[in-house]
């Protein structure tokens, strides 16, 4: 299996080589719709990520305190405090603003993007989801260097 035709599937062979050798990445996925959270969580670990979970904006603040996890997948709509507003109090935080976070909505309105950007997202994801590029977003915040092109500003 020296060579591959499919460009993709030999970068993700490298991408899991990859994540053999490193510490295994640690992501927290905030997510309220059950399903979804359930697949999300299913498809990171079999990409050979650790998940936490919470279907709550609360509980993704408690967790993103006590568990340092490496990356936030942060749903927007949630029952009890929206992902924006979850997102200012873990970037006011001095123990939690380093977290890069990823918004993942529904809303595909114009204007989202930029607004989950000043509410200090470093990236942004709309659903429904894509899984490759979930997985290259993913794999991008979690390397060293922020990836070229993530407009925070
Ligand atoms: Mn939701």
């Amino acid at each position: 299996m020296s060579t591959s035709k499919f460009p993709d599937a030999a970068e993700r062979t490298k991408t899991l080589e990859h994540q053999g050798n490193a510490k295994r990445k640690r992501i927290l996925v905030v997510e309220d719709n059950q399903l979804n959270l359930m697949l999300l969580s299913q498809l990171l670990r079999v990409h050979g990520y650790q998940i936490l979970q919470t279907p709550e904006g609360s509980g993704a603040l408690d967790l993103a305190r006590d568990e340092q996890p490496d990356l936030i997948l942060m749903d927007i709509g949630l029952p009890d405090i929206c992902g924006l507003d979850v997102t200012r109090l873990l970037k006011q935080d001095d123990h939690t603003k380093a977290i890069p976070i990823i918004a993942v909505t529904a809303f595909a309105m114009p204007g989202d993007e930029k607004k989950a950007l000043e509410s200090g997202c470093d990236g942004y994801i709309t659903k429904p989801i894509i899984i490759e590029r979930l997985l290259r977003t993913v794999e991008l915040f979690l390397s060293s260097s922020p990836p070229e092109g993530s407009s925070l500003q």
